[in-house]
């Protein structure tokens, strides 16, 4: 069965090789384009923690995009190292409706995600009722420091901000189950399936995440709440992961909440504004229309 509408809620605009940088705007229609071949309707688009030649800045993105009803910007927060975000700057974005988001690199910026520093971060996000996205698991880059990225951390937050909505990004891999009891005791926490290969999965890959997804699935006992659609492109190619979103063995009613309910809910997406492809091929690569 094919979704109603289909939301990818984590996609970047950074270039991730040298040798293929390329402008923002290149970036943006690639995007659209590989949207419409694949059938997704609207995009979650999240800027890095980190502002150089090969990621653009928050403010470039949301110039950059101007209110595209395919799409949605979580800013990325820069917490260690010498170019912090300014919080009074994130606010302001978050007001306007600039940002529907908010997201957190621990691991990959040096800190565990519940350092005391946080709070202030939070406290935006619970006064504007957007959600915090977090890296959890595994991480891209060698410099980062893996244990900072545990799901189990989660926890903490979810206990000590009861009013904050929040997203673990990556199911924590390769701690699933750590993350599935996360998942299972707090109602404000969400997560999203993406980035759990590089490009195209190997078989024996595929089969293995498909597994400790089920089992993931299998813990929580209603998954269809929490559990949301996104693929981590361009580092993973969207093909693949809308198969694997089809081997999870959801019930119609959990597919369409994890396929984009959830997402619109969180982000405060009019599912009036999306298309309604579902990430059913659309011959010819139609974009989508936003109508
Ligand atoms: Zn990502």
């Amino acid at each position: 069965m094919v979704p109603e509408r289909l939301v990818d809620c984590h996609v970047h605009l950074n270039n991730y090789h040298e040798t293929s940088r390329r402008p923002t705007a290149e970036n943006v229609a690639d995007l659209f384009d590989k949207m419409a071949e694949c059938g997704v309707d609207h995009a979650v688009v999240l800027t890095s923690y980190r502002v150089d030649l090969d990621r653009p800045s928050v403010e470039e993105i949301c110039e950059t995009l101007a209110a595209d009803p395919r799409a949605t910007v979580v800013e990325g927060l820069r917490w260690r190292g010498e170019a912090r975000s300014d919080l009074f700057s994130v606010e302001e974005r978050i007001r306007d409706g600039l940002v529907k988001g908010i997201k957190l690199y621990p691991g990959y910026d040096h800190y565990p995600i519940n350092d005391p520093s946080l709070e202030a971060v939070f406290r935006i996000a619970a006064k504007h009722d957007v959600p915090v996205m977090i890296h959890t698991g595994d991480t891209y880059a060698k410099t980062a420091k893996v244990r900072m990225a545990h799901p189990l951390l989660v926890d903490d937050i979810a206990v000590d901000y009861p009013d904050v909505r929040f997203v673990m990004c990556h199911l924590g891999n390769p701690w699933f189950q750590d993350a599935a009891e996360v998942l299972y005791k707090n109602d404000n926490v969400f997560a999203d399936i993406s980035g759990l290969t590089l490009g195209e999965f190997t078989y024996d890959f595929e089969r293995y995440v498909a597994m400790r997804l089920k089992d993931m699935i299998t813990y929580m006992g209603d998954p269809g709440k929490q559990l949301m659609y996104g693929s981590d492109w361009p580092l993973v190619h969207m093909k693949p992961y809308i198969k694997l979103l089809h081997e999870l063995d959801f019930t119609d009613e959990q597919l369409e909440n994890v396929a984009w309910r959830t997402a619109c809910t969180l982000f405060k997406i009019d599912p009036a504004t999306l298309g309604r492809h579902g990430g059913a091929p659309t011959p010819g690569g139609d974009a989508p229309t936003g109508t």
